[in-house]
């Protein structure tokens, strides 16, 4: 199958759709104002579209684009799923607006719905207390590795290290780096696994905690849970669960359970809202009764057949805006009721059922497994980003590339339960249409989507994020 992304173009020039200011503006006029000189304008430009141009220009940056209502997303670790209309319908009632500063007695129904997903989240994770503040699972992260500092300085007991698995993802280690503390990095042991005993070895009376995604990012159930968690309890340090993978174990099985601490959950990812652009979406953390004293200002809490926000004891403070980001929970809340207890292990098995249904149809190795919800396939001696963004042109999203680096060129692939036994059918052609073409086909693509490679390092490094025209100096 191949795919033509819709492409503007204007008389030769590169630019398919011109910014709104570039196609219709109006100037206005600034009154005089009391404000110095050098903080007031005379005048200002501002965009003018009638309704139509503004419906337009937007649906035609959307055809320019890749999304999940498009095709297979299959972007390992990110779990793209499908995110179904009944949640966005749930977060947009007018009723689910409310202002963030009323006081606690006049927002009791969305208090109740705050204290109602606490309890779900927590009981999914097997988890005593869950904060929904965090906005993301890199913030639930940091406030969670916060919360483990906060309970060894209240036992004066400082540690200085965090220990991670090589095949983590980068915020991890941005995590433990941002709370203050040196990272050990744990070299995965042959199986792909953590090595119980390289873990010993790593774990002594400085380490705070070990950060572990399980399944790992390579799918992979870490069957050694148990003796780990004895390692690093023993050693004193708390077992910190990175909640990005929690769609593989849905329903079945519970990092609380595991003998994780504190962990937490990318509701964008496990329970859909799917994450594109780097947001929105939310992080809650769950910990156990022995740090709920530590969770961020404020909680949500019952009282005298009621809600209202409290401080816990001990709290790390506030780590968001007043109590995180509410639609985003919304549709979480939405998502859980509506699939319910088998639901949700309906989704993992699905999920697994697909993942490994797709690794069976496709030309390239899968070196490690048993995998889970998602595997990591080695596109050598093809490059990982090259054979990625070809795909595009075959009408798939790609796959996560080169993460982690325990494979050679990886392709990290989570098709995710949202797909149909037609569309895995659809990836696979893809991966093996790719697959058996030659360099140059792959060092040149994508050919048939609306915008070429870009720079991925310098949109990282130097982004222009302005309402001003490109061309514009300031
Ligand atoms: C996505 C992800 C994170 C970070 O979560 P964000 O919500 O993107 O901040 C952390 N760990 C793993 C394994 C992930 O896949």
């Amino acid at each position: 199958m191949k795919y033509d992304q819709a492409r503007w173009t204007d008389d030769g020039d590169e630019r398919y759709e011109p910014l709104l200011s570039e196609k219709a503006n109006r100037e206005v006029e600034v009154e005089d104002s009391p404000l110095p000189d050098d903080l007031t304008r005379d005048s200002l430009e501002l965009p003018d579209p009638a309704e139509p141009e503004l419906a337009r220009h937007y649906t035609r940056l959307s055809q320019m684009n890749y999304g999940v209502e498009n095709g297979p997303f299959p972007l390992g670790s990110c779990t793209m799923k499908y995110n179904p209309s009944f949640t966005e319908d749930v977060s947009r009632r007018a009723e689910a607006a409310v202002h963030p500063d009323r006081p606690d007695s006049t927002v009791q129904g969305t208090l109740a719905l705050c204290h109602r997903l606490q309890d779900y989240l927590g009981r999914i994770g097997g988890m005593d207390a869950v904060t929904l503040q965090p906005p993301a699972g890199a913030a639930g992260e940091f406030t969670g590795i916060q919360i483990a500092k906060a309970y060894h300085q209240h036992n004066d007991d400082e540690r200085s290290e965090v220990v991670i698995p090589d095949s983590a993802h980068g915020t991890n280690f941005a995590t433990a780096a941002m709370a203050g503390y040196d990272v050990v990095e744990l070299p995965s042991g042959d199986d792909g696994r953590v090595d119980p005993e390289a873990l010993e070895a790593a774990v002594g009376e400085e380490t705070a905690a070990l950060m572990l995604t399980n399944p790992n990012t390579l799918g992979l159930f870490e069957r050694d849970i148990e003796r780990i968690a004895d390692v690093v309890h023993d050693a004193g340090g708390l077992l910190y669960y990175d909640g990005a993978n929690l769609n593989a174990l849905l329903g079945r099985a519970r990092p609380g359970d595991m003998g994780f601490d504190v962990m937490h959950y990318n509701v964008h990812k496990t329970f859909a809202t799917p994450h594109g652009g780097g947001g929105p979406g939310a992080g809650p953390v769950g910990v156990t009764d022995e740090l709920a004293q530590f969770l961020p200002d404020p909680h949500v809490q019952s009282s005298k057949g009621g809600y209202e926000y409290y401080t816990p004891d001990h709290s790390i403070g506030k780590v968001h805006g007043f109590y995180g980001n509410w639609p985003v929970l919304l549709k979480t809340f939405a998502y859980v009721t509506r699939l319910g207890d088998a639901g949700l292990a309906d989704a993992s098995a699905k999920a697994v059922l697909n993942a490994n249904y797709l690794a069976e149809q496709i030309p390239y190795e899968v070196p490690f497994g048993p995998f889970h919800h998602e595997f990591v396939a080695s596109a050598s001696p093809q490059d990982a980003a090259d054979a990625a963004k070809r795909m595009l042109d075959h009408g798939v999203h790609p796959p996560t590339t080169k993460w982690p680096e325990i494979v050679d060129e990886a392709l990290m692939t989570e098709p995710t339960e949202a797909e149909s036994k037609r569309s895995l059918d659809q990836l696979a052609a893809a991966f093996s249409a790719v697959h058996d073409e030659d360099d140059e086909t792959l060092a040149s693509a994508p050919e048939r989507t609306a915008a070429g490679r870009i720079d991925q390092v310098e949109a990282a490094r130097n982004p222009r994020l302005s309402w001003q025209a490109l061309d514009s100096e300031t």
